[in-house]
């Protein structure tokens, strides 16, 4: 018996008529002769609200409540789904995230999946029991509640369907499937039929919120099936697999991160160990650093400029402020108002030319560039955070019109 994962976003169960669609695919599915284990999240835009209810009690609340808090939505969406299936006259169960068996580590509010104890899945399965389980959440090993963070769902479909060794994962959210750039954003973007793992790596770390990274780090381990498509329209969507010919072209996305802080450090001692010290130092506290930019040094001092998520902003300044005479560093300097486009494309590499492509676009628009960052298949650049739609659209027109 084929097993399917399939994986409903917010929008695909925002209302009752939404649900029921769902529980339409579900039962379609597993009347074509297949075992369904289906993964929701919460309803619509249920986990902002809980964020707002959040943030009116604390603002500072700890991650751990938060985590509680949040694996809320998950729950109600479960036993929504499972009651319409079960009104079709279909065995089915809902289930949390631990009774799923998900194992995640302590990192609260990101919590990654140790293990599935997949036990009482597959002994449901062998009934021929529908799956429901919440997306997003787990259990660490003192029996709390974690969440992989936000669009986390993504994650536990592609690591069911792995543990479970699944035929494919099917990925319906509220677009047919993945495009050049963001379809809401630019109206002439193109669908994919399909895209490679490393290409949709980089296009979902670097903002194409389609797909939640870590999901697609995981498929491309265990080498999963995926599909993303539309749980309205029913059209085939975008195939993500370990080759993909992107119909030839240069680059296969642009992509767009608001979500970043630009640091710079000031006047720092010109001497070897320097950065190593700065970096060791958020690296302790988990920040990751993303574009990293050192001027030329100049009266024995030079200057360190990088980026972090916005999140963790406040946290590297007060971190590196409390420390700027062991390191020995004058000042520091936060700038939320900043933006990351990036083109990605695997046929960058054996194409000369696509970067000044890249920066022809952005200098007809007017548009100033403060970093940039390449590797084989990308390159970023952070601009001011008013510039970055209009730079999606250009950069998108210089390479596709
Ligand atoms: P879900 O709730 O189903 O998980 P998300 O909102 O997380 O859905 O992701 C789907 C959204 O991702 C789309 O509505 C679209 O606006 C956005 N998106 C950003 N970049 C892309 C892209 N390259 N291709 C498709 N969608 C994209
Ligand atoms: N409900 C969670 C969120 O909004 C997880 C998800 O949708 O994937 O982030
Ligand atoms: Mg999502």
């Amino acid at each position: 018996m084929n097993l399917i994962v399939q994986k409903f976003g917010g929008t695909s169960v925002a209302d009752a008529a939404r649900v029921e669609n769902v529980a339409d695919i579900i039962t379609e599915t597993y009347k074509q002769g297949n075992n369904v284990v289906a993964v929701v999240s919460a309803q619509g835009k249920f986990t902002d609200v809980l964020v707002d209810k959040a943030n009116e009690i604390n603002p500072k609340a700890s991650k751990r409540e938060m985590d509680m808090l949040l694996s809320a939505g998950e729950q109600i969406s479960v036993a929504l789904l499972a009651m319409a299936i079960e009104k079709r006259g279909f065995p089915v169960k809902s289930f949390l995230g631990w009774q799923a068996g998900f194992q995640t580590d302590s990192n609260y509010s990101n919590a990654r999946i140790r293990t599935i104890k997949k036990e009482r899945i597959e002994n449901e399965l062998a009934k021929r029991t529908i799956i429901i389980v919440a997306g997003f959440q787990g259990i660490n090993r003192y029996d709390d509640v974690t969440t992989l963070g936000r669009g986390g769902s993504d994650t536990s479909a592609v690591a069911l369907a792995a543990a479970l060794n699944a035929k494919k994962c099917q990925i319906y959210t509220d677009v047919d499937g993945v495009y050049t750039a963001d379809p809401r954003l630019v109206k002439t973007a193109q669908k994919l039929d399909s895209i490679s793992y490393d290409e949709m790596l980089e296009l979902a770390t670097l903002g194409a919120q389609v797909l939640h990274n870590r999901s697609v780090e995981m498929a491309k381990r265990y080498n999963v099936d995926v599909e993303v498509l539309s749980s309205l329209t029913r059209k085939p969507g975008t195939i993500i697999k370990e080759e993909a010919e992107v119909e030839k072209m240069i680059i296969s996305g642009v992509a767009k991160d608001t979500s970043i802080a630009r640091i710079s450090v000031l006047e720092l001692v010109d001497k070897p160990g320097v950065a190593f010290r700065l970096f060791s130092l958020l690296a302790k506290e988990k920040i990751n650093v993303d574009i990293i930019l050192q001027s030329v040094g100049r009266d024995g001092t030079k200057d360190i400029t990088f980026t972090v998520s916005k999140d963790n902003g406040a946290r590297a300044v007060e971190v590196l402020e409390q420390n700027k005479k062991n390191i020995g560093i004058k000042g520091v300097v936060c700038d939320t108002n900043c933006a990351k486009v990036s083109i990605v494309g695997a046929g960058m590499e054996s194409n000369p030319g696509v970067a000044s492509k890249l920066f022809d676009a952005l200098a007809s628009h007017n548009i100033n560039i403060d970093m940039v960052s390449t590797s084989e298949i990308k390159i970023s650049v952070l601009i001011d955070v008013k510039d970055a739609d209009r730079a999606v659209v250009a950069i998108h027109d210089a390479f596709y019109n």
